[in-house]
């Protein structure tokens, strides 16, 4: 396994701490009062938050604090978005929890030696998760079945200049199988089943994490891996995900 950065880790500067004699800046969608200059400050305080509540890869961690997830939340929303909740995004879906972001990127990780190749999204929503991806693999191919929220997405990334993020306008039950096949899928909403699309478009070697209604009724963190012998699946912690749905709207 490749050798990984210890903890505390140094974040990638995106955003560089203004010089010394600056003058302050005005707040704008870009630079929002209350976090402004020093958001990167606040990010690192929820990375903190996300170790202390026992997330550890170095590489999650790492990407957690490097994306701005203020500037994926209504400016109404900003002072909350380094908060461990989930916010809305607009058309009845939400933005997932910083700790649950962080733990389904953390099991994709999982047994994989240092950065995913190419990684298939299902609800792209506001953009963040994929965004938090785009650190953690090559190539992430994210679809939405919202055309408001796939162009609201569209329009919140453009800041970011992610030449690896392939956002797509669709419906995610059917996977896509131009990205096929893919080291990990994951899913930002919850089925009554895994499509088998998902599972036709996953390598071998590959994970794919999923929230789905498991026999009690009830939401849970599916993680299924796929090997040269067939399927391995492990229901962990319940969740709550907005639902799966098909064709587009
Ligand atoms: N990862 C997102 C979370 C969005 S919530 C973020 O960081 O903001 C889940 C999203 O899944 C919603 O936007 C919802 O519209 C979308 N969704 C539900 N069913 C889908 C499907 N079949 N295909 C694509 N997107 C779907």
């Amino acid at each position: 396994m490749a050798q990984r950065p210890g903890f505390p880790i140094k974040f990638s500067t995106q955003e560089k701490a203004a010089p010394a004699k600056a003058p302050a800046k005005k707040a704008s969608p870009s630079n929002p009062q209350g976090l402004g200059l020093d958001s990167s400050a606040v990010r690192q305080r929820m990375v903190q938050k996300l170790a202390a509540q026992g997330l550890k890869d170095p590489l999650v961690l790492e990407a957690m604090g490097a994306v701005e997830r203020h500037r994926f939340v209504e400016s109404g929303l900003v002072n909350q978005a380094y908060e461990d909740t989930s916010l809305p995004i607009g058309l009845g879906q939400t933005i997932s929890k910083p700790n649950v972001v962080a733990r389904m990127i953390e099991l994709l990780l999982e047994g994989a030696s240092g950065k995913l190749g190419r990684v298939l999204e299902i609800g792209t929503g506001c953009g963040y998760q994929a965004a938090v991806l785009s650190h953690v693999a090559t190539e992430v191919y994210s679809i939405e079945r919202l055309k408001g929220l796939h162009e609201k997405a569209r329009s919140n990334l453009r800041h970011f200049r992610l030449a690896n993020v392939h956002l797509l306008f669709g419906d995610g039950m059917l996977g896509y199988p131009k990205g096929a096949p893919y080291a990990a899928i994951i899913s930002a909403a919850g089925g009554e089943t895994l499509p088998q699309a998902w599972l036709d478009q996953l390598a071998v070697g590959g994970r794919l994490v999923a929230p789905t209604v498991t026999a009690n009724g009830q939401q849970a963190l599916m993680v299924v891996d796929k090997t040269d012998q067939g399927f391995k699946q492990s229901v962990l912690e319940a969740v709550h995900f907005v639902p799966l749905k098909s064709g587009i709207s």
